[in-house]
């Protein structure tokens, strides 16, 4: 049996991804790649190596986890060196942690290697300081996506006093903003959508809890709320010639 690496491709921008994930790339002869990974990325794998695509898109066609666990374990069993490629951190958000488990109870050896997850990269990429002491005490991730009723308690999270980092939080944006306000946040606490995140595709709407609006996105996309959003470089993206 042979090697299965975890492996984070980070936010967007292929560049972003480590040293360590292109050497682990290098070394696959398959690679399981998710739809949200840059294909720059895959210039790292080898030219022969066999690349399978896994969408994995909410709402979407996309392929079943227990598919993908079979898969990861099929080829490992075969004695190929795998890379199962993810957007951002493996265990983000991710369902890494579910492929991780099964592989270790199929007594296959995993090596996880963490990528900038998008509620890091994407802000800072935009001059956000997620954490600025002056202005936050700490930072929150959470999704916006629910299962079974499950929900953060947005109310709770208004008072935690930490900038809020929302994945997945475009279908139910006009929901969540109401619950932080209802939960004391004040309507004209800063407030952005950052959609395509450090990609040439990047698009942003810097705004307030009260007026934030997810017309116009169609994700990916992660939603900050928080002082620390007046640190948003918006004039970064306007071409210079309009900005002459
Ligand atoms: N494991 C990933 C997250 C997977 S969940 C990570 O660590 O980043 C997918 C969600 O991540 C998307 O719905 C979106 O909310 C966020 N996301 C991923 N890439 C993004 C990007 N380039 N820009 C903005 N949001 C992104």
């Amino acid at each position: 049996m042979s090697q299965v690496y975890l492996i984070g491709a980070g936010p967007g921008d292929p560049e972003l991804m480590t040293l360590k994930a292109a050497r682990a790339l290098r070394s696959a002869d398959v690679v399981l790649v998710d739809e949200l990974v840059n294909r720059g990325c895959l210039a790292h794998a080898r030219s022969d190596a066999r690349i399978i695509e896994v969408g994995k898109r909410g709402g979407c066609k996309s392929t079943p986890q227990v598919f993908i666990e079979k898969l990861l374990i099929q080829y490992s069993r075969a004695g190929k060196t795998v890379a199962r490629l993810k957007g951002g951190d493996p265990f983000v958000f991710g369902r890494g942690g579910e492929e991780m488990q099964a592989l270790m109870e199929a007594g296959i050896e995993v090596e996880v290697i963490p990528g900038i997850t998008a509620g890091i990269g994407v802000p800072a990429a935009l001059g956000i300081p997620v954490t600025h002491r002056e202005l936050a005490r700490g930072v929150t991730f959470v999704t916006g996506h629910t299962k079974n009723g499950a929900e953060p308690d947005w109310e709770a999270l208004a008072r935690s006093g930490t900038t809020l980092v929302i994945y997945m939080g475009l279908r139910r944006l006009q929901e969540i903003c109401l619950a932080l306000q209802k939960g004391g946040l004040s309507g004209k606490t800063p407030a952005c959508i950052i959609e395509n995140g450090t990609l040439k595709t990047q698009r942003q709407l810097v705004s307030t809890l009260g007026e934030l609006s997810a017309a116009g996105f169609a994700g990916p996309a992660i939603v900050v709320v928080g002082n620390v959003v007046r640190f948003a470089r918006v004039a970064a993206n306007v071409p210079k010639a309009r900005a002459a």
